[in-house]
């Protein structure tokens, strides 16, 4: 058999024991050249294809010259049992803008080449809620969306003026693609929209404005989330920098107006406001239920107050945040993509130990109170500023281990350190160390409220042994807060 045309294909990086694949042949470092005579573009084709009760593949094999065919039987919708190494086949589709506020564009040499994937890819946008701008999206894209029912999908709005949205994007179809916006919604896909309010640029009547073009034009959108820049030390966009104090409280009060206009309009409120707008502007979080659900909760919307709610006993509002930042890009498992990766390790226990809690500078503020109301003098909080990237980087899941191996190094041995799931992507951090590189041993805790009441009620868990550990990691998902980057 001559082998087969096939550049990129989904490679086996792990086979389930006694699964349909470990009983046919299926091995980790097969490349899955074709299924039952189909070459799947991305895990979403791929799923449909191994939900087949019989299937030919054929499959190139590590030191074999010709390609292998494997027969795998297995019941209707019984799992094959492979994992596959990314979520995209045919290469990830990469964005053409050049936004200022990018955060990607921030970042400080020698990061690992992932992490500079600009990706601008409706897929993505489907298998993590990854933000798409649609600059690229075609006919073809938009057939396959409705007929495939890829459905809800995230879009970067910014700006709804033509002219200022391709200002902001640097990039003229910026000025047209949100007319696939309109095509999606009217197809009855569901789509959350994003705002990344630059001070200067789109704020003020700019935002106004974007948020009346919205009602106008997209008042089924689901949601829009008002998320402000991240500008990192790295920039060096000379016109972006963070808000003051003024503009986000300012920011607070338009989106806090037009809530009220959307409920008047279409029954919702439909825009909310980031959680770090209400620190920035040093004022309350809304209540939990203006968050109508906290449809956007894994971009920061309605954090505090679901962690606050989960913290204090309710099972529900423990919605956990997706970990790392750019954890999208680095592949997932085909198959459930929010599961767990790995096992938990080996359990430690300490108990009577003083607990310390690491988390970023806004986490401090969020979780001081919730902490103070224990009343245990045991327990403290360790707020890790974010050297790394500086500039007015604060939220937890862009923690990285250098600084972490900064601040634990400085704190006393035998003491439990409860470490936020949310700056792990797959055991690592953004900087690429990993736990084994802490100076102290850490626990690894889900970040949302219940699993930090129970770390704290419980002082045992998933503890590093010696220097370093390995622990629960979540599968790789996206962004915690936004912070311009993902759109
Ligand atoms: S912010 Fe997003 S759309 Fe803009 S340049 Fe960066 S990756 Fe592209």
């Amino acid at each position: 058999m001559s082998a087969p045309r096939v550049t990129t294909a989904p490679k086996v990086v792990a086979v389930t024991e006694s699964s349909p694949a470990h009983r046919s042949g299926l091995r980790a470092g097969d490349e899955l050249l074709f299924l039952n005579g189909r070459s799947p573009r991305d895990v979403i084709e791929y799923s449909l294809l191994v939900d087949e009760p019989d299937l030919d593949l054929v499959v190139r094999r590590r030191g074999l010259t010709d390609p292998v065919s494997i027969r795998v039987q297995k019941e209707p919708g019984e799992p094959l049992g492979v994992e596959v190494s990314s979520a995209v086949f045919d290469r990830v589709r990469t964005c053409d803008n050049h936004c200022e506020f990018c955060f990607i564009h921030q970042l400080p040499k020698g990061m690992r080449r992932s992490l500079s994937l600009k990706d601008d890819d409706y897929r993505l946008s489907f298998l993590y809620g990854n933000f798409t701008t649609l600059t690229r999206f075609t006919e073809m894209d938009l057939e396959r969306v409705l007929t495939e029912r890829l459905s809800p999908l995230f879009v970067s709005i910014h700006a709804t003026d033509p002219d200022t949205r391709s200002e902001l994007l640097r990039n003229r179809r910026g000025a047209t693609s949100l007319r696939w916006l309109g095509a999606l919604l009217d197809g009855g896909i569901e789509v959350h929209g994003q705002v990344v309010v630059c001070p200067g640029q789109n704020n003020g009547h700019v935002l106004d404005d974007t948020l009346a073009g919205i009602l106008d034009r997209y008042p089924t959108l689901a949601t829009v989330a008002c998320v402000p820049l991240g500008v990192s030390r790295f920039s060096k966009e000379s016109a972006m920098r963070p808000h003051t104090r003024e503009e986000a409280a300012a920011v607070c009060d338009t989106v806090d107006s037009w809530q009220q206009t959307f409920l008047t309009a279409i029954g919702r409120r439909m825009v909310f406001c980031a959680d770090e707008y209400y620190l920035m502007a040093e004022r309350p979080f809304p209540a939990a239920h203006t968050y109508e659900g906290f449809p956007q909760h894994e971009n920061g919307l309605g954090m505090a107050r679901a962690f606050e709610a989960a913290f204090g006993g309710d099972e529900h509002a423990a919605l956990g945040v997706r970990p790392g930042f750019f954890a999208a890009v680095d592949g997932a498992p085909a198959a459930g993509y929010r599961a767990p990766r790995s096992e938990p390790a080996t359990t430690s226990r300490r108990h009577h130990a003083p607990v310390a809690i690491l988390t970023g500078e806004y986490g401090a503020r969020v979780l001081a109170p919730l902490v103070g109301s224990l009343g245990r003098d045991d327990i403290r909080l360790v707020p890790v500023t974010n050297n790394f990237f500086g500039g007015n980087i604060g939220v937890s899941g862009l923690l990285t281990g250098t600084d972490l191996v900064a601040v634990l190094g400085g704190q006393p041995e035998g003491h439990r350190y409860l470490l936020p799931d949310s700056c792990l992507s797959e055991g690592r951090f953004l900087d690429d160390l990993t736990l084994a590189d802490l100076p102290r041993p850490v626990e690894v805790v889900p970040t949302d409220g219940l699993s930090l009441r129970r770390a704290l009620e419980a002082p045992t868990g998933p503890v590093v042994p010696g220097t370093g550990c390995a622990t629960a990691v979540r599968a790789p998902e996206r962004v915690p807060v936004s912070l311009g980057a993902p759109r």
